[in-house]
């Protein structure tokens, strides 16, 4: 088996009157991402995360932000075309954990719904789906609500037989 690790960060400022979809998940908060596209920060590390795994470059260079055919677009097809590169060269997602650094509003209930939906579109079992989420303690843009960031990891694999119903920690 292959084993290929990689890591991914995204971060966007928000602003006032915006939808703010984390996770795939639309958020409900006064703020949302100023972006390109939907501004979803957690699918844009994901993204760069899988991309890094192949050295396959970065979500900016597959889908350039000053392209009209990204223009407003909903990341979760940006996921979607960056996991068919991952699947086209053989290999599968083992599993992901993400960290979302916000300071409002909290997401704890959301984190269900984001975990379920990132994994119908990597096609894993939830449980291979790991988002914890975390203020910064008032420090810095996150602290001040000025803008959220995501790191992401991810190991794939090559000749690894994903059985979407294998529970790695059954609840
Ligand atoms: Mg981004």
């Amino acid at each position: 088996m292959d084993l290929r690790i990689g890591s991914g960060y995204d971060v966007h400022l928000l602003a006032k009157g915006l939808p703010f979809y984390i996770g795939g998940v639309k958020i409900e908060h006064t703020k949302g991402c100023i972006a390109h596209s939907d501004g979803d920060t957690l699918i844009h590390a994901l993204c760069d995360a899988l991309l890094g795994a192949l050295a396959l470059g970065d979500i900016g260079q597959h889908f350039p932000d000053t392209s009209e055919e990204f223009k407003g677009i909903d990341s979760k097809i940006l996921l979607r075309r960056t996991y068919d590169l991952i699947l086209e060269r053989g290999y599968r997602l083992v599993n992901a954990d993400c960290t979302i650094l916000l300071q409002r509003p909290k997401v704890a209930s959301y984190i269900l719904p984001m975990r379920e939906t990132l994994a119908e579109i990597l096609q894993v079992h939830p449980d291979r789906i790991s988002i914890k989420a975390t203020t910064t303690e008032g420090a810095g843009f996150v602290g001040r609500e000025e803008g959220i960031a995501v790191y992401a990891t991810v190991l794939i694999a090559a000749n690894f037989t994903n059985n979407a119903n294998f529970s790695l920690c059954k609840e």
